[in-house]
């Protein structure tokens, strides 16, 4: 076995599936995750924000080959051509369940099941030829696909008994303040209002509003391109601002925003319930593994991000014979959109074109 998956998450389900799709059978790939279903922790928290359809398009799926799409997928099964032309225009959203169908189809037609290992990889070496990981199994290819560290909270709430992050399940009290206002936070005040709740948005500045959580040009090889030249500073600059919140615009998230129950406030102010939809903790430094890589191995970084090239593997441990890369949200020197679907094929096609040329060698 020469390739492994470092996390059974989304990120490397596609991965997983890309690898397959290059021809790389199940005993020749190992994942190791903490749980086997790749899209349970995704599904959680979807789940706790009461999420329907997708923020991605027909394309943001796990499989191997952006062809056929969601859309192509519900066309069939509608027999109508409505959700290609939605597509077409960028208007189709694949609703939460049809993506959960797909992943489980995904996971089951690539063998995922066969290669799954439950166990945690606490840490990742580089030896000859490649990497040991936990000090035991050696690889010459492995991609991180770690997810987020964990669930962010303000520090000023930590502790707060009124307090839920909006990616743990709960209900709504008569009154909520919900902190935040990225795409988490404008779900969570449509489901409140639905509820019955008085909602205070709690914020500092008013959201950007854009269809993807990028500028779409960011999603494509030409816009990549000039991000892919910039100094590191300037890089650093640029991956701080996309981070800003941000939601779709469109009629059906601002109607019921108009009403008396909906206000906005600078901070809060005593509401039965907060609910923090404040995303998660960012940066390499949170996430021990890859902490204790980058400085056992003195990696390049800059600011919370490790430096990648741009097929996301990392310049010091990766050549000819051996690749390590990550995918998902650490990936974003790479890609700035990392932690999206999109995102994660981006990276498992960078890897599959380092480990390709080794099998074939
Ligand atoms: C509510 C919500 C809605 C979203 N909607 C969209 C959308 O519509 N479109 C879109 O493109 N993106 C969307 N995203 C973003 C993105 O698709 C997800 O964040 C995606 O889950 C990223 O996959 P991942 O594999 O990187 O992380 P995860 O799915 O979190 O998986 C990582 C896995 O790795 C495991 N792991 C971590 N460390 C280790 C270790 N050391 N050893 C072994 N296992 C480990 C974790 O336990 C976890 O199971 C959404 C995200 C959220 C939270």
């Amino acid at each position: 076995m020469s390739v492994a998956i470092v996390g059974g998450g989304l990120a490397g389900l596609c991965a997983y599936a890309t690898l397959r799709h290059g021809g790389l059978e199940p005993d020749e790939i190992a994942v190791f995750g903490d749980r086997a279903d790749p899209a349970e922790s995704w599904a959680s928290r979807a789940r706790a924000i009461r999420q329907r359809r997708m923020r991605s398009e027909s394309d943001g799926h796990v499989a191997a080959t952006s062809f056929p799409g969601l859309a192509v997928r519900a066309a069939w099964r509608e027999l109508s051509v409505g959700p290609l032309a939605r597509s077409v225009c960028n208007h189709y959203r694949p609703t939460v369940d049809d993506f959960l169908e797909h992943a489980a189809e995904v996971r089951e037609r690539s063998g995922w099941d066969t290669s799954i290992v439950q166990h945690r990889v606490e840490r990742v070496r580089a030896v000859d030829g490649g990497f040991e990981l936990n000090g035991r199994e050696r690889f010459a290819h492995v991609l991180l696909a770690l997810g987020h560290p964990g669930l962010a909270l303000p520090p000023e709430l930590d502790g707060d008994a009124r307090v839920v992050h909006a990616y743990e399940p709960h209900e709504y009290a008569d009154e909520v303040e919900i902190v935040g206002a990225g795409m988490a936070a404008a779900t969570e005040w449509l489901n409140a209002l639905e509820a019955g709740a008085s909602v205070t948005s709690v914020r500092r500045r008013d959201p950007l509003r854009r269809p993807l959580n990028l500028p779409r040009p960011l999603f494509t090889r030409r816009g990549l391109a000039p991000f892919h030249r910039t100094s590191h500073d300037e890089r650093v600059g640029l991956l701080r601002s996309f981070s800003a919140p941000s939601h779709p615009p469109g009629r059906a998230w601002d109607e019921p925003l108009r009403t008396p129950r909906f206000r906005i406030a600078p901070e809060v102010n005593g509401a039965q319930q907060i609910i923090c939809a404040t995303g998660f903790r960012r940066g390499f430094a949170e996430d021990p593994l890859l902490r204790r890589l980058a400085a056992e191995h003195e990696l390049e970084t800059a600011d919370r991000w490790i430096v990648l090239a741009p097929d996301s593997s990392v310049p010091g441990l990766t050549d000819d014979a051996r690749t390590l890369a990550l995918a998902g949200v650490h990936a974003q020197w790479a890609f700035p959109a990392g932690d999206t679907l999109a995102g994660a094929k981006y990276a498992a096609r960078g890897f599959l074109r380092r480990v390709e040329p080794c099998r074939t060698r």
